[in-house]
């Protein structure tokens, strides 16, 4: 996505919890703990992906998408579809979306990814362009008033 940045890749930890489930070190039961609302996220949000999970090999890997943010007010720590993040991306400043992976199958999940997405992120040029485009969309212009400084100098 455009506005994409300080992008933080957890797939080295990702690696190092399956060699330990492997090994043995780690039992099963102890990364395949997705909770029922992470599961229903899953199955109502989630991206599907062509990955086979790693554990079961039963099924494919489902990405979900969890947002955070102060600028998201009540709906911070939710799990929006990939396709609304672009728009959420063109109307807000700053948020961070947290990318986990989960097997609707086994119940395994892992963090793969965070990032930052926002206007904050576009170039000057692209700022512009937004605000004609959100303007546009009609609702919530707000206008300034006429000058009051010349009433206060009275
Ligand atoms: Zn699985």
């Amino acid at each position: 996505m455009r506005t994409q940045r300080q992008t933080v890749d957890y797939s080295l930890q990702r690696r190092v919890v399956l060699r330990d489930v492997r090994n043995g070190r780690i039992g099963t039961l102890e990364v395949c703990d997705a909770s029922p609302y992470l599961r229903n996220a899953a199955t109502f949000h989630g991206e599907p992906t062509e990955v086979r999970c790693p554990i079961c090999r039963r099924e494919n890997l489902t990405l979900v998408h969890y947002v955070y943010g102060d600028e998201l007010k009540q709906s911070a720590g939710q799990a929006r579809k990939l396709a609304e993040l672009p728009s959420l991306a063109m109307t807000l400043r700053e948020f961070q979306v947290f990318v986990v992976e989960v097997c609707r199958s086994c119940s395994w999940n892992h963090l793969i990814e965070r990032f930052v997405l926002g206007r904050d992120g576009l170039t000057t040029d692209e700022t512009l362009q937004t605000e004609a485009m959100v303007s546009s969309g009609g609702g919530g212009s707000r206008r300034n008033g006429p000058s009051h400084s010349g009433e206060a100098r009275r």
